[in-house]
């Protein structure tokens, strides 16, 4: 027994196993395809996304540096003390 579902392009009554429409030939779902197509889209803008953000990120991480260290750079502002044996 198949489930029906309603045709969006002439909404009529179809198969819900049906990949395409047997009125009107509309396609009703999604190949295999197209969803492995959808999910590399959505990872290369959500990686998109990240490589922008760590750039403005990263920019304003240098503009401040750049403004803030306009002197020659102090190479040993904070003596690095190795860790004292304990007792
Ligand atoms: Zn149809």
């Amino acid at each position: 027994m198949d489930q029906l579902t309603i045709c969006k392009t002439c909404s009529k009554e179809v198969a819900k196993s049906a990949s395409t429409c047997p009125h009107c030939g509309a396609k009703l779902k999604m190949s295999v395809f197209q969803k492995v197509l959808i999910v590399i889209g959505v990872f290369f803008a959500i990686n998109l996304i990240l490589i922008l953000l760590n750039l403005v990120v990263s920019t304003r991480y240098f503009s401040n540096k750049s403004t803030s260290t306009t002197t020659s750079e102090p190479a040993n502002e904070i003596p690095r003390v190795p860790a004292q044996p304990s007792k």
